[in-house]
């Protein structure tokens, strides 16, 4: 048996499509463009990959994106007065502050400062509270991505027993909380979690996000189960001196298993930047007062 693949990039590149073609009534009932801003401290090379990506895709979508650079020294104050004038200004609807930022900065405190209104990647405690109480608010893109993938899969989750490897604030528990609202019975393993290929075992459904390369074996899946896969580690690759991704999930091993998976990369990786533009979408509307057809996206 080989597990079918299950085509993150095609659905996410489906989904920023969906959102593009929604940008104009928006556009027409509110008389601008729907406004993501996205803060950069410092020049970590992997966080200009992701904001170029992220500045890339907006304007793609028909958005306005606004870009904030600062220097990898500036004050926790200067970061925080660019968050206030953002979410003072009008035009922007989602605010987004890459991280990790530099050692100096408290990060809780920048997140804490974000208008909830306005935080499209569901990082500040107010999301966190409306997602756990069942309130609408902003979920974490990748999870949510996550979620989507799932139903698009499986349709409705009712019942089926999931274990989520991994218990971050992003990733993990957001996670959790999506699968328990969708009626799943839920586990949440984690570093301290006995004998975790028996848990995993009992599984129709696996989210692995842990950040520990191939970690999850492939007889440690339950035949048919659907694997979903948020690792991404880079490893030595076959050729010397070249590297290659893999997941956190033996995806050789797995996919003889499984009814479904996610591969690394092609999988969860392209959802984020699409539930990212989705939720600057859902942002815009609520803020601009215009109904969002449910389910419209
Ligand atoms: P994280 O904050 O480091 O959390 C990792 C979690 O894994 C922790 O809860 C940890 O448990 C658990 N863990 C570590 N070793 C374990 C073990 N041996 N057995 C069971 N659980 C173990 O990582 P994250 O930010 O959630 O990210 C997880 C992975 O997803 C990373 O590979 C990251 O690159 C990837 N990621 C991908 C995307 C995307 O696709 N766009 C987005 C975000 C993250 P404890 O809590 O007990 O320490």
């Amino acid at each position: 048996m080989s597990a079918d693949i299950i085509d993150g990039k095609a659905f996410a590149a489906n989904l920023r499509a969906k959102v593009a073609a929604m940008v104009p009534a928006f556009r027409a009932a509110a008389g601008r463009a729907p406004g993501l801003a996205v803060v950069l401290v410092g020049d970590d090379p992997a966080s200009q990959v992701y904001v170029r990506s992220k500045h890339k895709a907006t304007i793609e979508a028909g958005m306005e994106s606004f870009e904030h650079r600062l220097p990898a020294d500036a004050s926790q104050e200067e970061l925080l007065a660019t968050v206030e004038r953002l979410n003072a200004d009008g035009s922007v609807d989602g605010i987004l502050v890459q991280l990790p930022l530099p050692g100096h900065i408290d990060e809780n405190l920048v997140i804490a400062t974000i208008d909830p209104d306005k935080d499209v990647d569901g990082f500040h405690v107010t999301n966190a509270g409306r997602l756990a109480v069942g309130q609408p608010g902003y979920v974490p893109c990748t999870p949510l991505g996550c979620l989507m993938l799932l139903k698009d899969r499986l349709g409705s989750l009712s019942g089926l027993d999931a274990v989520v490897i991994g218990r971050s604030n992003i990733v993990g528990k957001p996670m959790a909380q999506l699968l328990l609202a969708e009626s799943c019975t839920v586990t949440i393993a984690h570093s301290r979690t006995r004998d975790l290929p028996a848990v995993v075992r009992r599984a129709d459904i696996v989210v692995a996000a842990v950040g520990r390369p191939e970690m999850v074996r492939g007889d440690w899946i339950k035949p048919g189960a659907t694997v979903i896969d948020v690792g991404i580690n880079r490893v030595p690759g076959a050729e010397p001196g070249k590297t290659k991704l893999v997941g956190d999930v033996d995806y050789a091993g797995a996919s003889g298993v499984a009814g479904a998976i996610t591969p690394v990369p092609g999988g969860v990786g392209p959802m984020t930047i699409a539930v990212l533009l989705r939720n600057t979408l859902v942002a815009a509307h609520r803020r601009a007062g215009l109904a969002l057809a449910d389910g419209a996206i």
